[in-house]
């Protein structure tokens, strides 16, 4: 039996019995959203935003949730706490809650609050020092004006048939291109390309999810120097670029060094890959919820 502990509903069950109703609309119909977060070293890293990207989501569905902001980040700190995590994973899933078999999101009287955390299982340590090989799948991105990928919604139907061309070609990742052929991003992840120092990646609209991970991304190029643009392109683009790299909270930034057959660059994680990753992991200890403050002083 496993001491994991998970909030359910305003408890703190054992995994055993963190069981939801077959009547949840989130399982019967994928009405609802979610969260992937990370906390480093006691650090809840960018918590706020993930928690404005949830509750922005929510708005946007018409979804109550059921707790303040506030209390959104204490319920996400004690489930790590509970599970004495202080590095780790937390999947926070608000789905419309239990209704009636119909459609309508008016039977469900109240959302269903579940917090998950984990240690997290990420890309071997290898893979970050030679890069991801990569290609370009079938399935299309949703269009943003039909299932608007900012809304991270429980629809992950589109990733998943991502995920299954991807394993299909024994890749671990793939590039995703919208309905009109512009690169949108990975199953799970944001994509960047540089060319001569300059960072670009598509806008939202294009058919990506505003990553926490790419806005930092974002924030640490500039504050160095570098110029970012928020930019459509094609695969052209990607295939000539001097450096590409994958942002997610998963995988926080990781080179791609080929991509459809075509050598990226010189085939190896680039400098500005490299930099970018590093100061983003000094940036995942500072910027976000503490968990131990407390311990932090007497330390
Ligand atoms: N795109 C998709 C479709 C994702 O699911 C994720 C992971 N949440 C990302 C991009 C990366 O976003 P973030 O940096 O917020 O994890």
């Amino acid at each position: 039996m496993s001491e994991q502990l998970i909030f359910l509903d305003g408890k703190f069950v054992k995994k055993e019995e963190a069981v939801v109703s077959v009547y949840d609309h989130g399982f019967l119909y994928g009405d609802g959203i979610f969260e992937g977060i990370r906390a480093y070293s006691g650090n809840v890293f960018r918590l706020d935003e993930h928690l404005t990207r949830l509750y922005d989501s929510a708005k946007s569905i018409m979804l109550t949730i059921p707790y303040t902001k506030e209390e959104m980040a204490h319920i996400v700190a004690e489930t790590l706490r509970k599970n004495k995590l202080t590095d780790g994973y937390v999947r926070l899933v608000v789905s419309r809650g239990v209704g009636d078999l119909g459609l309508s999101p008016y039977s469900c009287e109240k959302a269903t609050v579940l917090v998950i955390a984990e240690p997290l299982r990420i890309y071997p340590k290898e893979l970050y020092e030679t890069g991801l090989d990569i290609i370009t799948v079938a399935t299309r991105r949703n269009r943003s004006d039909v299932l608007n990928p900012m809304v991270k919604s429980l629809n992950y139907l589109n990733n998943v048939l991502v995920k299954i061309e991807a394993t299909l070609a024994g890749v671990p990742e793939a590039l995703m291109l919208n309905d009109q052929g512009y690169v949108a991003e990975g199953s799970a992840d944001n994509i960047f390309i540089v060319r001569d120092k300059k960072l670009i990646t598509p806008p939202g609209h294009v058919g990506a999810l505003v990553g926490i991970t790419r806005n930092a991304i974002i924030d640490i190029a500039r504050a160095k120097g570098y110029e970012v643009e928020e930019a459509i392109y094609t695969r052209h683009d990607v295939y000539t670029a001097d450096e590409v790299f994958l942002t997610g909270t998963a995988a926080e930034v990781i080179a791609v060094k080929k991509v459809d057959g075509r050598i990226i660059g010189d085939g190896k994680p680039g400098p500005i890959t490299n930099e970018l990753l590093e100061s983003f992991r000094e940036l995942t200890l500072t910027d976000g919820y503490k968990l131990y403050d407390e311990l932090h002083v007497a330390n």
